[in-house]
């Protein structure tokens, strides 16, 4: 049984495990908190608890309310040294609101600050899963945020759209609620007159990514459409479904499944577990961009071999996570690297049976082995 509806985000027996995204501009309002408005929310989540659902909350908020109280401009985005700063302030309130309005209704919250690495890093990402699976199984409501105040700019989501994806793949949940000041991805900008709110979309073509405008509306978050549509072809990828839904109103996670106003992707395939995480990771160390014949190879599930590739990019070891790329540039599979980035340029191009004698040492048997690949 699968979801196919947005009304099955609340079915138990369909979406076991739910993945709740709040945005900054929901919790955070000009004098504040805007409490009254999570009092109802956190009594939705209560509420779906009882129904036998484990819930996981993403909250984005710190940087908005640590900016407040710090007196800081632009919503403490104006630098990343503000941003790291206000996180690390508005982080506090931010955990304790969550834990107090819980624990009124006898639920424990339980904090995780992630980065971008522990969720890249395969063995920390287990750690994730293994952390968020025993804390459900306790009965508790993680709550989860990016470590803003250590993530610096080259390894940081920046957005919570994309950790809610990865975080709901390591936690194999089952769906992702993406609450924002938004009704859902309309076929325009929806500020245009006749734009059309979509309810359901199955792949995010270039053509969907084409209907996405620019950043965050409200100013305060950072996500914006098109972290959105990232987070949901990280979702797709790894078989859960992701809805975009407006947290305007009361009572948003019913608005959401039972007036069913917003937009659901739905995932088209599901990878095991590696390829899922492989699939979704965001930095990779290198790239193998490799010919036309090699890509219909890839296509039909072989390895990767040398003789296909025609260059190498970055500075990778063996391992370590890489794009395989088109010679027009279209990112066509992630794997993990069977040799170094030296090793890879002196093999390109060239037949196995040459690589012994090339390498100096017996060679693998791919360049990248389709058991180590996943093709998007
Ligand atoms: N982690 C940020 C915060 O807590 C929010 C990121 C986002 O806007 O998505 O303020």
């Amino acid at each position: 049984m699968k979801i196919t509806r947005l009304s099955d985000l609340a079915d138990a027996a369909l979406c076991r495990r739910l993945v709740v995204k709040v945005g900054s501009s929901l919790l955070v309002g000009k004098h504040g908190v805007r409490r009254a408005w999570l009092e109802g929310l956190v009594a939705e989540i209560a509420a779906a608890r009882a129904r036998g659902q484990e819930v996981i909350v993403v909250s984005s908020g710190a940087i908005a309310l640590g900016a407040a109280k710090l007196g800081l401009d632009k919503g403490g985005r104006g630098s990343l040294a503000d941003a790291q700063a206000a996180a690390a302030v508005g982080q506090i309130a931010l955990s304790g609101l969550w834990a107090e309005l819980l624990g009124a209704h006898g639920v424990t919250a339980a904090q995780l600050l992630l980065t971008l690495e522990d969720l890249e890093d395969r063995r920390r990402y287990l750690n994730a899963t293994a952390t968020l699976t025993r804390l459900l199984d306790a009965g508790a409501v993680p709550v989860i945020n990016e470590n803003d105040s250590v993530a610096t700019q080259e390894i940081r989501f920046g957005d919570n759209d994309r950790l809610a994806a990865r975080v709901a793949q390591a936690a194999q949940a089952n769906a992702v609620l993406l609450l924002s000041d938004v009704d859902g991805l309309f076929d325009r900008n929806p500020a245009e007159a006749g734009a059309q709110l979509l309810p359901e979309v199955r792949g995010v073509t270039a053509e969907v990514h084409a209907m996405a405008t620019g950043g965050s509306s409200s100013g305060m978050g950072s996500g914006g459409m098109t972290s959105k549509l990232q987070a949901a072809e990280i979702a797709e990828r790894a078989g859960i479904a992701l809805a975009i839904a407006s947290g305007l109103h009361d009572a948003p996670i019913a608005r959401a499944t039972s007036d069913a106003i917003g937009t659901l992707f739905l995932p088209r395939r599901k990878d095991a577990g590696r390829k899922a995480w492989l699939g979704g990771r965001l930095r990779l160390k290198g790239a193998l961009v490799i010919d036309a014949g090699a890509a219909r190879a890839l296509g039909k599930g072989s390895s990767l071999l040398a003789a296909g590739v025609i260059r190498v990019e970055g500075e990778f070891q063996r391992g370590d996570a890489v794009a395989i790329r088109s010679d027009a540039g279209a990112t066509l599979a992630h794997g993990l690297a069977e040799y170094d980035a030296l090793e890879c340029a002196r093999l390109m191009g060239h037949n196995s049976a040459e690589h012994a004698a090339l390498l100096g040492y017996a060679p693998r048997s791919a360049v990248v082995h389709r058991d180590q690949m996943v093709v998007l």
